[in-house]
């Protein structure tokens, strides 16, 4: 009796191993192949994320070159590093948009996978979650008017000045240690509402990353963008803290997009090189 269920297990064990070698042989998995079989090797990868076969990624596409709305799809650099990491992982990429200041709790709550929106890695976050390996550089840029008379970030001094509300631009401009002097910090949902308000008069600056910035600045008329950056930032993903195995397996995708040329290649695509 025992061996019979012995052989049963075996015929079994065979059989999964005949389908699963006709699956990856089949002409659409060929080119995937390569990327796919380290992280099969390490095991099972549906446990990697809160829902089976899903990469889960919270963002504000409000976010111009990193996450925007094109019709329904939210596209950009960051939607094209979800889309590449989940097909290294076997996984497939769904967006949750939400407010900025909603992807951390979200990530901690598991109610999104990951964060993926122009994040910037600093101390407070890495309290609540863990961040990746970094895939750019960025920094805090002006935009004002034309003809504002602000030239650099030391006309700032008094000015009412609008930030995207908890974003390392808000923890700067609001932080009374770094100096800018601001008579009133403005807190916005997003970049475009804050610029709105600059259109209108009701504020001096704006304060907001240095690519999205750059596209505040082109989408509008008569603003610009200073030449001088406030800071010196590092964007990454961020990951639950009890996560750690798709921490990992996120690292090794972006590694090898960072080998192999594709996130170079992304990021030239949407940002202008100067
Ligand atoms: N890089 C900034 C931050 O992490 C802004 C990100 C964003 O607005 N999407 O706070």
């Amino acid at each position: 009796m025992k061996k019979k269920i012995l052989s049963i297990a075996l015929i079994g064990a065979m059989m999964l191993g005949i389908v699963g070698c006709g699956g990856s042989a089949a002409p659409e998995d060929a080119a995937d192949d390569e990327t796919t079989a380290p992280e099969a090797a390490e095991g099972d990868t549906s446990a990697l994320t809160g829902t089976e076969g899903v990469l889960i990624w919270g963002t504000n596409a409000e976010f111009e070159p990193y996450e925007y709305m094109e019709g329904n799809d939210v596209i950009g650099i960051d939607a094209e590093i979800a889309d590449s990491i989940a097909k290294k992982l076997g996984l497939t990429a769904q967006v949750e948009n939400m407010d900025f200041d909603a992807i951390i709790p979200s990530v901690q709550t598991g109610k999104v996978d990951i964060g993926l929106a122009g994040m910037t890695v600093d101390e407070e976050r890495l309290n609540n979650v863990n961040f990746t390996d970094t895939y750019v550089e960025a920094g805090q840029a002006i935009i004002v008017k034309e003809d504002s008379g602000i030239k650099s970030a030391a006309d700032l001094n008094g000015k009412k000045i609008g930030v995207q509300r908890g974003t390392t631009g808000d923890e700067y401009v609001s932080d009374e240690a770094n100096g800018v002097g601001a008579a009133s910090v403005e807190r916005f949902a997003n970049g475009p509402d804050a610029t709105q308000s600059l259109i209108t008069d009701k504020i001096d600056a704006v304060v907001i990353d240095n690519e999205p910035a750059k596209k505040l600045v082109e989408n509008a008329d008569g603003l610009v963008k200073l030449d001088e950056n406030l800071t010196s930032e590092q964007y990454a993903i961020a990951v639950a803290k009890d996560n750690e195995a798709l921490l990992d397996a996120i690292n090794g995708a972006l590694q090898e997009m960072k080998d192999n040329g594709e996130l170079q290649a992304i990021l030239d695509k949407y940002l202008e090189t100067e």
